[in-house]
Parts: C-alpha cells; sequence; structure tokens
C-alpha cells in the first residue's frame, strides 16, 4: 500500500452537499479530498437527474441537476479539491484527537484531521444479475465496473446490459480486449443513439459479437470464467466463451459500509446535532440526505447549511489555536483573495 494522503478534511460522498462543503471549508482554509464510489462528480443530481429541472435552489429559479453540479464546480475551483472517483470507503478508524484513518476498497488510505459524512441515501451499488453461482467469480472474472482498462487488455470479454454503460464500455474496451461480445435482452438499447450506431458498424465489419438473450448460468472454475450459459428468446442454448464478464445492470442504493463506521446510527441515517452537524464521534460530520434531527428536510439546500455551520466547527480542530473571525464574501478582501476575485 502506498503512504497515506494528509489531508485536514476528508469528504465522503462528491453529491451537491460534499461539493458545496468544499466551498465552506476553503474559505476557512481548509484543504479538502472528495472520494466517490461513482466515476461522476455530482450525488444523485448527475446519477438520477441529471436533465430534470430544480426549482428551488435559493436564488436560481431554475437549474437541471447536472446544470447544478456544474455551477458548484465552478463555485468550488479555487479551492482546488481532490477527487478520488470509482473508489468506496470502506473504513474509518480514530488515530489522533481528532485524526482518522480512512480506507477505499481501492487500497488508497487518507489521514485526516476531519472527516464528513456526506452520502446521501448511502453507496449507489450495482445491481447483481440473477445468475446462480455468480458471486464465485466476483472481483475475478466478474466486474461491475472499470476501474483500470489494462486490467482488459487482451481479454475475452462478455459485456451484459444495453444502457450507456454496456455500450460506452464496449466501445473503449474494443481496441484492447481480445474479443467482446455484447449480450443484451432484446434488439433495442437504451443507450445514446451514437453509440449504439458505432457498436453495430463493429458487429458489421465483424470485429465484436451482439448476441441477444439471457445469462443463464456460468462455466470456470477457481472463480475464473471460461463461458457463459445463454438462453436466446426462442429459448435455444448455447455457450459464449468468455474469460471476463461485465454486467451492467444499473445502480440501486444501499447504507454500505456507512454502517461499519462507528458512528451512531438510528434508521440507517446518522444523528447529528444542529449547531455543528456533528456524530457522536468528535471529528467526524454528517451533511446532506445522509444525516438525521428533528425537523430535518431532504433538500439540497438544508445541506448547503449544513455544510456552512460544519466548517466553523471543523475549523476548530483543523487550527486549534486559530480564533475565527465571521466575514461576509461581499466585503471581505481576505476571503475573496482566496476566491481569486480580488
Ligand atoms: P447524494 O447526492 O446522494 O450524493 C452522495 C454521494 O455519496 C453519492 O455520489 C454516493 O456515490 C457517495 N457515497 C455514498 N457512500 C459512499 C462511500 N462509502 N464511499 C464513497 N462514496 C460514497 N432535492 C432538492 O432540493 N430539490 C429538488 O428538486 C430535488 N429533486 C430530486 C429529484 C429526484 C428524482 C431525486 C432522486 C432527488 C431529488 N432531490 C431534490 C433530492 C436531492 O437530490 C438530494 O437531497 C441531494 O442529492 C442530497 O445530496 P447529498 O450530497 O447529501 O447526497
Amino acid at each position: 500500500m502506498s503512504e497515506a494522503i494528509k489531508t485536514d478534511v476528508l469528504i465522503i460522498g462528491a453529491g451537491p452537499c460534499g461539493l458545496f462543503a468544499v466551498f465552506e471549508l476553503g474559505l476557512l482554509d481548509m484543504k479538502v479530498h472528495l472520494v466517490d464510489i461513482l466515476d461522476k462528480i455530482g450525488g444523485q443530481c448527475a446519477e438520477l437527474y441529471p436533465e430534470k429541472p430544480i426549482y428551488d435552489i435559493p436564488g436560481i429559479p431554475f437549474v437541471t441537476g447536472q446544470g447544478l453540479t456544474e455551477q458548484l464546480l465552478e463555485q468550488i475551483k479555487p479551492f482546488g479539491p481532490t477527487f478520488h472517483l470509482n473508489e468506496m470507503v470502506e473504513s474509518i478508524e480514530k488515530i489522533g484527537d481528532p485524526l482518522f484513518r480512512v480506507k477505499t476498497d481501492a487500497g488508497k488510505e487518507f489521514e485526516a484531521k476531519v472527516v464528513v459524512i456526506s452520502a446521501g441515501g448511502g453507496s449507489f451499488q450495482p445491481k447483481r444479475p440473477p445468475v446462480p453461482g455468480i458471486e464465485a467469480y466476483e472481483g475475478t472474472s466478474v466486474f461491475y465496473a472499470v476501474r483500470k482498462m489494462e486490467q482488459f487488455r487482451d481479454k475475452n470479454i462478455l459485456i451484459v446490459g444495453g444502457g450507456d454503460s454496456a455500450l460506452d464500455w464496449t466501445l473503449n474496451l474494443h481496441p484492447i480486449a481480445k474479443r467482446i461480445t455484447l449480450l443484451h435482452r432484446r434488439d433495442d438499447f437504451r443507450a445514446a443513439p451514437h453509440s449504439v450506431e458505432q457498436m453495430r458498424a463493429l458487429v458489421a465489419d465483424g470485429k465484436m459479437d451482439l448476441k441477444i438473450g439471457q445469462v443463464t448460468g456460468l462455466e470456470g472454475a477457481d472463480g475464473q470464467l471460461s463461458g457463459a450459459a445463454l438462453k436466446a428468446n426462442d429459448n435455444a442454448v448455447s455457450t459464449i466463451a468468455c474469460d471476463t464478464m461485465l454486467p451492467f445492470f444499473g445502480l440501486t442504493m444501499k447504507l454500505g459500509p456507512v454502517a461499519n463506521w462507528g458512528v451512531a446510527l438510528e434508521n440507517n441515517l446518522v444523528p447529528v446535532d444542529t449547531a455543528a452537524f456533528e456524530t457522536n464521534v468528535s471529528g467526524i460530520f454528517a451533511i446532506g440526505d445522509i444525516n438525521t434531527y428533528p425537523g430535518k428536510l431532504k433538500l439540497i439546500l438544508s445541506g448547503f447549511h449544513e455544510g456552512a455551520l460544519m466548517a466553523q466547527k471543523a475549523h476548530r480542530y483543523v487550527y486549534p489555536d486559530k480564533r475565527l473571525v465571521f466575514q461576509y464574501t461581499t466585503s471581505s478582501s481576505s476571503l475573496q483573495k482566496k476566491l481569486g476575485v480580488n
């Protein structure tokens, strides 16, 4: 394992509330790293409703989920946060007063003075296809996400699904894979039309295979896949030779590892005080949809407010000897300097 990344604050979850927290922490000179399971920034806004309009962000009468994400990224640019995408925070260990060691499923390790849980409804996790015995191949031959493309060089890959992820990875992995077979239950795809066209052109040129049907079983030994049983729509059964399978059946939200982080939970939410949105563990805060307190509303604007108050208390942990002076961005030249506008 490489050396731990040291940071003032580690934010778990790059949804809208985690993003705005970077702004509030940045104004108070705290450096931030963010980790998110998704391959994109923006949480629910980017993953669940990128093109839907939001009408209740203060001062912005109308913005889409993706639009809000982009505006937030623009707003926090001066503070140069570092994003670690495609990684899930698995454990938090208290190693100081306060100092935390945080580990991800990709083997990354952080040492942070403050941890902010802005994990929304929990972790987006891949839906497992209903194939008997698939667990035995997960992590060795069956993967639900592509973390490093190189891992799939010269592989004989079966990609299952008909949405954007299935089509995008078919096209991206095609140049480095030995062979790609795309399998979908019908010859009609939900993915971007341009990607579907590109895929069909590769099939027409004999450069990849397209099959219609469903995987009903897997063949192999010791976690190493050698083939997948395919049932076509006319019930004919055949075998597709493959050493790797990538099923893309969409995502579902689960609480995930939050339950193992040592903070109190109440109905799968993290109870916090409303003065600083701190959990029962000093130095670990929870903001946005993941927290609960009397009167809580799961709105983006609530999470923005929570981030502002959290940053005030976080400052005490990061700079125990510095006095915090309340300032407005409108009139403080020192804040404006940090924002690069003065
Ligand atoms: P999220 O947006 O859920 O982001 C949390 C992030 O944490 C996710 O990206 C997740 O991958 C990551 N994560 C979780 N666990 C881990 C882990 N262990 N390691 C690493 N990363 C992790 N709200 C409004 O205010 N107005 C609206 O009009 C509105 N419309 C909505 C419409 C729809 C269809 C939906 C689904 C929601 C809507 N909401 C609306 C609610 C709003 O999207 C949420 O309140 C908001 O996204 C919460 O932000 P968040 O940052 O707390 O969490």
